[in-house]
């Protein structure tokens, strides 16, 4: 089990799995992308045609791997690096092949269109150590100046378990748990929506505390306060309170905060290998094109600095090296803040409410720090102080209410250097690191842990200099992923939905959103490749393109199973 709190149902194999399927938009993107009709075709007089992709994270080059193996021709754009928020850095001044994962770091099983990627590319996945894993040794819970070591939560006191049971309560009582559960993996779409419309309508006013505070289950300040410390899946989720309730039953639905996997050798590799990647079925370009050889020198365009709509209804790009092309249809997958601030535009771009969508977008942010270590000295055992074998771990992955609040170990094996995220925070949590140098964050990160570990010299082992992010600090982001507030469910609708150009009016259409921003699963790379995978129908559909008959996308069954839609008066 990988739940610090286990959900209400547990998966068994007698049961189809979870996947991230909805519930605002029950797709099936991976029977799309496994279909051997493929994503659809455009008409030969638009083979070689210019699509520009802004943003080369993984959004912008699944979009833009697609595009190439339909004909056209993506001119992608990248500010910083391939890859954008998959960034995995290694450690300076120290031997050896160890890496860090600066953003994403760890994957559900349920995201299933993630993994037709990650396969395509020959990755593989091994478990991530999270609190109370399968394959984490220990994990230790440090709450208000108290520590609780545990190899599965049922060594843990039993208030946690009190606590794991209210929050199965609360999911039951006030948000349909098991159906939902249940209609999820057997993909039930008239169940989900049934289910989904009515809770859209009743929560999008309701942030996640208050969610808390409604249910008899949560009656308890104490609970609610534990809770906040050791959450779900992947511990503490207090950060997330004032989010909307509603991005939380999306993660725990979906199972996108369980059973996760980690990619070996890192993430960005994933964005990175599909870069130069030559596809074996592949329309007008001759075998052996890839992204790479369809670009100059074989790197991105620089970043965009101006977009303008231009007679004829095209998009006119100008990049930070002064050029200046034009397009018929771009997509743009960076984070919609930029299209605020760093890009200047042209307002009419976007109809004014996608700009208000836009403009009221909330992002969570993010820190991590990490070190390299010389070997996975945490799995030493312990002694007490009569010099006695305790059987225990001297060091555990470390959930605490301290500055550090989630450590993670991370090791490839005894005796060879490791790594240990010292401390991986959201929202105020992080801003309060926001002014130190990462030297200046680690100090305080071993104060915090050695109050834990008094024991444990931690900084002995330590053999290179720190890592660290702080992704709201980072120009071509400025935070680390979108989370609805309450009264949102509007604003992610417009944006979600904005593949669907037949809708706007003819001088809207030609840019197309995608990318993390307007997912449904913001903070999970699968709303990446979903999005990404409309915008491809969008722009197919764009330039007189239709999908296999045998073979939806998800603009052709849009209309049975588009989200719910609140009244805007
Ligand atoms: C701290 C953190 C932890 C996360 N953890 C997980 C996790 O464990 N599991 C998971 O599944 N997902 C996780 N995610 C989410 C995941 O990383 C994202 O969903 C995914 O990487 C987003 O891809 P994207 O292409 O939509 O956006 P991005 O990766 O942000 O790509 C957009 C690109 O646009 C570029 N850009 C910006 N401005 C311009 C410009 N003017 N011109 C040209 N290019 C521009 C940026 O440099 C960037 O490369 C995490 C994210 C963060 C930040």
């Amino acid at each position: 089990m990988t739940s610090t709190v286990p959900t209400a149902v547990q998966h068994t194999d007698a049961q189809p799995p979870i996947t991230m399927f909805g519930p605002d938009f029950p797709y099936a993107y991976d029977d799309f992308l496994a279909h051997p009709a493929g994503l659809g075709q455009i008409p030969a007089t638009e083979h070689g045609t210019e699509v520009a992709v802004i943003g080369g994270g993984l959004s912008g080059i699944v979009a833009a791997y697609e595009l190439m193996k339909m004909g056209l021709k993506p001119v992608v754009y990248e500010a910083d690096q391939i890859g954008g928020r998959l960034r995995t850095v290694g450690f300076e001044g120290c031997d050896g092949d160890l890496t860090a994962e600066m953003g994403a770091m760890r994957f559900p099983p349920s995201s299933t269109a993630l993994q037709h990627y990650i396969d395509l590319v020959g990755l593989k996945t091994q478990p991530f150590p999270n609190p109370l894993a399968e394959s984490t040794p220990s994990t230790v819970v440090d709450l208000k100046g108290e520590s609780h070591y545990a190899e599965t939560v049922a060594d843990l006191p039993q208030v946690y378990r009190d606590v794991a049971k209210a929050w199965n309560d609360c999911l039951e009582e006030g948000a349909d748990f098991s159906d939902m559960n249940r209609a999820l993996r057997e993909r039930d779409v008239p169940k989900i929506r049934e289910i989904w419309s009515k809770l859209v309508e009743k929560l999008d006013n309701q942030t996640f505390y208050g969610f808390l505070c409604d249910s008899a289950a949560f009656k308890s300040f104490r609970h609610r306060e534990i809770f906040g410390q050791v959450g779900f899946g992947t511990g503490g989720w207090d950060t997330d309170f004032p989010n909307s309730i509603l991005e939380i039953l999306r993660v725990v639905y979906t199972e996108a905060d369980d059973h996760h996997r980690g990619i070996v050798g890192g993430s960005q590799q994933l964005p990175l290998r599909m870069w130069d990647r030559e596809p074996q079925k592949i329309v007008h370009w001759a075998p052996g094109t890839s992204l790479s050889s369809l670009h100059e020198g074989g790197v991105p365009k620089p970043a965009v600095t101006r977009l303008d709509r231009t007679a004829g209804n095209r998009v006119t790009v100008t990049d930070s090296s002064g050029d200046i092309r034009t397009y018929q249809a771009a997509i743009f997958t960076a984070q919609s803040w930029m299209l605020l601030s760093k890009i200047a535009c042209d307002d009419s771009l976007f109809p004014i409410d996608h700009w208000t969508a836009m403009e009221r977008t909330h992002y969570m942010e993010s820190s991590k720090l990490f070190v390299p270590v010389d070997r996975p000295f945490w799995l030493d055992k312990a002694v007490d102080d009569r010099g006695n074998p305790t059987g225990r771990d001297v060091m555990s992955m470390t959930l605490t209410d301290r500055m550090t609040r989630g450590t993670y170990l991370l090791d490839d094996g005894p005796d060879k250097p490791a790594v240990i995220c010292l401390s991986y925070t959201w929202c105020d949590d992080s801003l309060k690191w926001l002014p130190l140098s990462a030297n200046e964050r680690m100090e305080v990160m071993l104060k915090s842990l050695g109050e834990i570990y008094p024991k444990v010299d931690i900084r002995k082992h330590i053999i290179g200099n720190p890592v660290t992010v702080s992704w709201e600090n980072e120009p071509y982001f400025m935070g680390a992923f979108k989370a609805n507030l309450p009264g949102h469910y509007r604003y992610q609708r417009r944006l979600f939905t904005h593949f669907m150009q037949d809708r706007l009016p003819a001088d809207k259409r030609g840019i197309f959103l995608a990318g993390d921003d307007i997912s449904w699963t913001a903070g999970w790379a699968e709303g990446a490749v979903q999005t990404a995978l409309n915008a491809v129908w969008g722009v197919m559909h764009h330039f007189g393109g239709a999908t296999d008959a045998t073979n939806p996308g998800p603009g052709d069954v849009y209309d049975e199973i588009a989200p719910v839609e609140l009244p805007e008066d």
